[in-house]
């Protein structure tokens, strides 16, 4: 439960910074609480000499603005089952995980510290948003996201 001072605060904010039909909900919530947004990202994907495998939000939670947590549960585990199947081969799941999960994570973290700590054309916005609505066999995978994935 969050104090009553702290509750006005945020109808106010709600008012101040939403859209009017969410300031609307805010303001009319009579029983709110605080979720805390983390994150969380697993250095690798499996353990144990593969008998543990992490997929979805055991191996990262995305922010929820990325609305793509579904998506990455849904996602590595269609990847697992290829593996298992022997379609691909444990080398090419872990990269398909992994780096979409890296790539995903810090685009969250990268559009969630512009909107909520800075001031920006709205333009930017829509090209944050846009950004975040790329179709996964058109995202382009950075080096960084393949980092040490070789040696899992
Ligand atoms: C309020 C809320 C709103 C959300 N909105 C969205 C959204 O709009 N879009 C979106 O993409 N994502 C959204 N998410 C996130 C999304 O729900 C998760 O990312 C997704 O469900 C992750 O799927 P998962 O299979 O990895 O994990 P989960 O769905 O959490 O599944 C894990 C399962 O493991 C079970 N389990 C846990 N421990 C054990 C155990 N010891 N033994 C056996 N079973 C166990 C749990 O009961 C659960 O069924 C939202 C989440 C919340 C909480």
């Amino acid at each position: 439960m969050i104090t009553w001072e702290a509750w006005e605060l945020l109808k106010a904010k709600a008012v101040d910074r939403l859209p009017p039909q969410m300031a609307e909900m805010a303001n009319k919530s009579t029983n709110p609480f605080v979720q805390a947004i983390t994150d969380v990202s697993s250095p690798k994907a499996v353990y144990m000499s593969d008998k543990v495998v992490l997929v979805g939000d055991a191996l990262a939670g995305f922010r929820p603005h990325t609305v793509a947590s579904t998506s990455q549960a849904a996602f590595d585990v269609m990847c697992l089952v290829d593996w298992l199947d022997g379609k691909t081969d444990r080398k090419e799941f872990i990269s398909s995980v992994m780096q979409y999960s890296r790539l995903i994570q810090s685009r969250g973290i990268y559009i969630g510290n512009r909107s909520q700590f800075e001031t920006l054309d709205i333009n930017d916005y829509i090209e944050d948003r846009n950004l975040m609505s790329t179709l996964r066999k058109d995202l382009v995978y950075p080096e960084w996201t393949k980092r040490g994935l070789d040696s899992m």
